[in-house]
């Protein structure tokens, strides 16, 4: 039994057990029900999947930090750097260009919120949700302050608040530094490669267990959520679920398909370990270990094109997110009864593509973002908080899909600037039989 487990690849035996703590999440919503279904999913489940959550997250830093100045050192010259970052954010600012216009026009078409009367949102929530926005106001400081603070004053703190950005950019510093100091630092620069090693076979231990952690967290979801509300509200759902397919399918499809001539069959298979942890945690951030790994494994992405590009893309970009803003702002235009002119849409579609780059890589947290785009054509803090109570119960399930989204773009494009950079290994890509454990 042991030995049939771990002859599955990893992938199978993740979306295993996202299927099976689907299913027992529903068994536990509506079979046993009440409140004791519930209960047992939060107070027997969700501790397994916290922990694992936990596990990954340990990683993070670690992993961004080692790999990275291990990467500068292979890359041997700090110029190329410059041309990956800079091809990097140039396909993050497309995707996500089109990913808003593409949940305006799905949002637009669909009509989530006609004929919906947000006087059901829960007035419990609401004030929990006024404070919330007030502080995601503070945080929102300028832009000026934000590029500033990439450069961390001390990178042990940047390190210790796992400031991403900050520690990207101690890291390729301290990459630069070594390649300067070329012989002397010989003994630096082979420990970095070698703890690059380490954390990555960490890497790989920990996602033995992810297979456990994402039953334990699909079964809490639904044990807790259940999927009603999503039916209820099945519109802004399926809006939501389709445009990021669709997304999915066309725009990183014709990446992969067209500029690369790669198999997408190929691409998703090879990040379904990914996929899944990203479906069942609903963060980026968190997930970023395993993109790392899938991409670099699966995809046969250079570990040095990885590693900088995709903790950099679990930080600004972010398409499933873009896109559901651009279907919440039409909802909520649609249920407040506003007409939107052309001139709305392309301030909705900048704002939610700046918010986007703005949202940090945890759950939700794109959400409380959503005032901000919705007040780009008049709906006041009180109606923003009505909308935002409105979609809170059931968010959690269209975030577990705008994370998937948002990680499999971050794929997309290190997948593609690595083939630019003559750093990507086709036979890798198409042949390897797919999990991250064969090395
Ligand atoms: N949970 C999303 C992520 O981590 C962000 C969001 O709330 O849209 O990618």
């Amino acid at each position: 039994m042991m030995k049939t487990w771990f002859a599955k690849p990893l992938w199978l035996r993740v979306m295993v057990g996202l299927v099976l703590g689907l299913l027992s999440g529903l068994v536990l919503h509506y079979g046993i029900g009440g409140e004791t279904g519930p209960h047992i999913a939060e107070v027997w489940l969700k501790p397994f999947g916290d922990a694992f959550v936990r596990l990954i997250q340990m990683l993070v830093i670690p992993l961004i930090f080692t790999t990275l100045v291990a990467g500068v050192i292979a890359m041997g010259d700090p110029k190329k750097l410059g041309s990956l970052g800079g091809k990097a954010v140039m396909l993050y600012f497309s995707t996500t260009a089109f990913a808003v216009s593409l949940g305006l026009f799905i949002g637009a078409l669909i009509k989530p919120g006609k004929g919906v009367s947000y006087t059901s949102a829960s007035t419990d929530s609401q004030s929990s949700i006024i404070d919330k926005l007030q502080s995601a106001g503070e945080v929102s400081v300028s832009l000026t302050d934000k590029i500033l603070h990439i450069i961390p004053t001390n990178p042990v703190e940047a390190m210790s608040t796992a400031d991403v950005l900050a520690v990207i950019f101690f890291a390729i510093m301290l990459g630069i530094g070594i390649l300067a100091a070329g012989d002397k630092a010989r003994t630096v620069s082979t420990f970095f490669e070698e703890a690059s090693e380490v954390i990555q076979k960490l890497t790989m231990i920990v996602m033995e267990v992810a297979p456990f952690g994402v039953f334990a967290l699909m079964a809490w979801v639904m044990g807790t959520q259940g999927i009603g509300l999503l039916l209820n509200l099945s519109k802004l759902a399926i809006a939501l679920y389709l445009a990021c397919f669709l997304h999915i399918l066309f725009v990183y499809g014709g990446l992969i398909k067209i500029v690369l001539k790669l198999p997408m069959v190929r691409f998703i298979k090879g990040m379904a370990d990914a996929i899944g942890v990203a479906y069942s945690t609903s963060s980026s951030n968190a997930t970023l270990p395993v993109t790392i790994a899938c991409v670099h494994k699966n995809l046969g992405v250079d570990k040095s094109i990885a590693a900088s590009i995709l903790p950099l893309g679990a930080t600004v970009n972010m398409d499933g997110t873009a896109i559901y803003l651009g279907i919440v702002a039409t909802f909520a235009a649609q249920a407040l009864g506003i007409e939107l002119t052309m001139a709305d849409y392309l301030m909705v579609g900048f704002t939610a593509t700046m918010a986007s780059i703005g949202t940090a890589g945890i759950p939700s947290a794109s959400l409380f973002l959503a005032s901000t785009v919705l007040a780009v054509f008049g709906v006041g803090q009180a109606d923003a908080v009505l909308i935002i109570a409105f979609i809170f119960p059931f968010d959690r399930l269209l975030d577990m899909m705008r994370t998937v989204t948002n990680i499999c773009g971050d794929a997309a494009v290190a997948t593609t600037v690595a083939k630019w950079q003559g750093g990507l290994d086709e036979d890798v890509f198409r042949n390897k039989e797919t999990s991250i454990e064969n090395i």
